[in-house]
C-alpha cells in the first residue's frame, strides 16, 4: 500500500477522533452549563385530602414530593393552573378558605384563576386572594374599576435563576363571565390579544423564556400558543391528562385533585437566556408517598368536618353513575334513584331532576356510601316542592328538557325522571321531539292533573329554562318538604340499593353530535 495513502488515512482517522471527542466535550459542556428551572404543576384541585377512597391525590403527599424535588433543585416553582375554591363538599361550608390554607401550608408559588374561582362571587374570591401567601397571576381578568387584574392578581411575574430570566403570566377562560358569577365589574379579555401584549412586554425586558399558566380549553390554549409565541403552556380545566403542542409550545395538563404532579424541567442556556430543551414527566400521587408531617395541622383543623363527611349513609351494590355528561344526555341509575326519592318522599305522581344539578362527575361505589358521597352528588341542598301540573305542562317540561339534546353536548336541563317513561327524537325541531310519553304506564293526558315533585330551582325559579312550572298550584311548599339530599338519604334506607337504567328515557335518533374538529 502506498505509504502516503496510509498517512492520509491515519490523519483522517485522527481528525475524526478529535472531532468526535470535541463534540462529546461540547455536548457535556452544554448540559453541564444549562440552568435547570423545574416547574411543578397541578390543576383543578378541589380536595386537600386524598381522593378515590384514599388511593390518589392528597396535598400532604404532594408536599412530600415537592420538598424532595426542591431539595434536588432549588430553582423550582410550584404552579396551580386554576380551579380550587369550588366546587367541593368542604366548600359548601368554607367557601374555599380550606384550600387556601392547604396551599399556604404546602408552599405554592403561583396560581391562576379557574372559572370556578368565581362561583361564590367576586367578593369571596377577593377575600381568598387576600388570604393567599402565594401570588395569583391573571393578565386577562380585569377589574373594570381599576383597569388592573382582579383581586390584586398580577399580570405577570419575572423570576431570575442563575442569570437567566423566566416570565410567567396567567390567562383565564372568557366564558367564566357567563358560567360562573364574576359580577359586572370583572371583564375577561381576549386570551390571544392579552397574551401577545404580555409576551412582547416580557421580551422587551429581556425575558426569553415565557410560560403561560392558563385555565382554558385546549382549543384556546392552542390559539394562545400559536398567536403569542410562548415557550410553554401549563394548563388545566379538562380534568384529563393531556400533552399537546401548538406554535412552539408544548401544552401540559394534569387530571384533577392532584392525582398527579407534573414535573417540567426547563434547560435554559445561560449564554443566550433561551430555552434549550424541556423534560417532562408525570409523577403519580398515591399511597406509596407518605403525607408530610407539616400537613397534619390542616387535618387537625378540619377534623370535625372530615369525620362528619366520612359518616356512612347507606350502601350500593352497583356503581352510581353521577357523571356529568351522562346525567345531561341520558337516563342514569343515579338520576333514577334521585328522581324516585323525590317522588316517594312526597307521594307525587312524578319526580323530576335536571341532570345539570347531579354533580360529583364520577362513578360512586359499589360499596359503602358516605355523607361526602351524597353531598358530592347533590351539593346545593336544594329545597323540594310538590306542585300540581296539567299533562300539557308536563309535556312542555319534557319537551324543554330535550330541546338542547342535539344542539348542546351537555345540556344542564336534561330531565332525570321518576313515574314517567318517554322517547324522543333529537333530529326533530326543538319543541316537537317527544314521540311517546307515559305517566306510570298510561299515555300522558294533556288535560289531566298530575302531581310533580322537583327542586325549587326548577319549579319556582324557572332554573335551566323550566319556566312552564311558574304559577302552578303548590301542594307541599318548600318549608314543609325535605331538601334534596335528605330525601335521597331517607331513600337509601338500611338495605343496599341497586338502581338500574330501565328504559325510562329512550333516544330514538342514533346520530350523535360528533363535534366539529376545529381544535
Ligand atoms: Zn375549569
Amino acid at each position: 500500500m502506498n505509504p502516503h495513502l496510509i498517512f492520509v488515512r491515519r490523519t483522517a482517522l485522527a481528525l475524526v477522533l478529535f472531532i468526535a471527542a470535541f463534540l462529546t466535550l461540547a455536548a457535556q459542556e452544554k448540559t453541564q452549563c444549562n440552568v435547570k428551572v423545574t416547574l411543578l404543576q397541578v390543576n383543578d384541585v378541589y380536595q386537600f385530602a386524598p381522593v378515590d377512597r384514599g388511593k390518589s391525590g392528597g396535598l400532604g403527599r404532594v408536599l412530600t414530593l415537592t420538598k424532595s424535588i426542591k431539595q434536588e433543585n432549588p430553582n423550582t416553582l410550584f404552579l396551580m393552573a386554576g380551579d380550587t375554591i369550588s366546587p367541593s363538599v368542604e366548600s359548601i361550608t368554607y367557601k374555599g378558605a380550606q384550600m387556601i390554607e392547604a396551599w399556604n401550608t404546602i408552599g405554592l408559588d403561583y396560581a391562576t384563576y379557574g372559572n370556578h374561582e368565581f362561583d361564590f362571587g367576586p367578593d369571596v374570591l377577593a377575600q381568598r386572594v387576600s388570604e393567599s401567601k402565594f401570588n395569583w397571576i391573571a393578565a386577562n381578568v380585569i377589574d373594570k374599576r381599576t383597569g388592573q387584574p382582579f383581586g390584586g392578581a398580577k399580570r405577570y411575574v419575572v423570576r431570575e435563576f442563575g442569570g437567566v430570566k423566566v416570565g410567567l403570566f396567567g390567562i383565564v377562560l372568557p366564558e367564566t363571565k357567563i358560567t360562573s358569577r364574576p359580577g359586572e365589574n370583572v371583564e375577561f379579555r381576549s386570551p390571544c390579544d392579552t397574551a401577545k401584549e404580555v409576551v412582547s412586554e416580557l421580551h422587551g425586558q429581556g425575558v426569553k423564556v415565557v410560560i403561560a399558566l392558563t385555565h382554558l380549553s385546549m382549543r384556546e390554549d392552542k390559539e394562545v400558543a400559536r398567536c403569542a409565541g410562548v415557550n410553554l403552556i401549563v394548563g388545566g380545566h379538562e380534568h384529563t391528562l393531556l400533552e399537546s403542542h401548538a406554535g412552539m409550545a408544548p401544552i401540559f395538563k394534569m387530571t384533577s385533585d392532584a392525582r398527579e404532579l407534573g414535573r417540567i424541567d426547563l434547560n435554559i442556556s445561560p449564554d443566550t437566556g433561551e430555552l434549550d430543551s424541556i423534560d417532562w414527566k408525570v409523577i403519580p400521587v398515591d399511597s406509596t408517598t407518605k403525607e408530610a408531617p407539616e400537613f397534619a395541622a390542616i387535618y387537625r383543623k378540619y377534623a370535625n368536618l372530615l369525620a362528619e363527611l366520612a359518616k356512612p349513609v347507606g350502601r350500593t351494590r352497583v356503581a352510581l353513575d353521577a357523571r356529568s355528561k351522562e346525567n345531561r344526555t341520558r337516563e342514569t341509575n343515579a338520576g333514577n334513584f334521585i328522581a324516585d326519592s323525590f317522588r316517594k318522599a312526597t307521594a307525587a305522581d312524578v319526580g323530576l331532576m335536571n341532570g345539570g344539578s347531579v354533580r360529583a362527575d364520577s362513578l360512586i361505589g359499589p360499596g359503602r356510601l358516605t355523607q361526602r358521597d351524597l353531598l358530592s352528588i347533590l351539593p346545593f341542598k336544594n329545597k323540594l316542592v310538590k306542585i300540581e301540573v296539567t299533562g300539557a305542562t308536563l309535556r312542555a317540561a319534557l319537551e324543554h328538557g330535550v330541546s338542547r339534546s342535539a344542539e348542546d353536548s351537555e345540556p344542564g336541563g336534561f330531565p332525570q325522571v321518576s313515574g314517567v317513561q318517554f322517547s324522543f327524537d333529537a333530529t326533530r325541531k326543538p319543541g316537537a321531539r317527544l314521540v311517546d310519553v307515559k305517566v306510570n304506564g298510561l299515555p300522558l293526558d294533556d288535560a289531566k292533573k298530575y302531581t310533580l315533585t322537583t327542586t325549587t330551582f326548577i319549579a319556582l325559579d324557572g332554573g335551566d329554562g323550566y319556566s312552564m312550572f311558574k304559577g302552578s298550584p303548590v301542594i307541599i311548599p318548600p318549608d314543609r318538604a325535605p331538601i334534596d339530599v335528605d330525601a335521597v338519604r331517607k331513600a337509601l334506607g338500611t338495605r343496599a340499593i341497586a338502581p338500574k337504567v330501565e328504559g325510562r328515557i329512550k333516544r330514538l335518533d342514533t346520530a350523535q353530535k360528533s363535534g366539529a374538529n376545529c381544535k
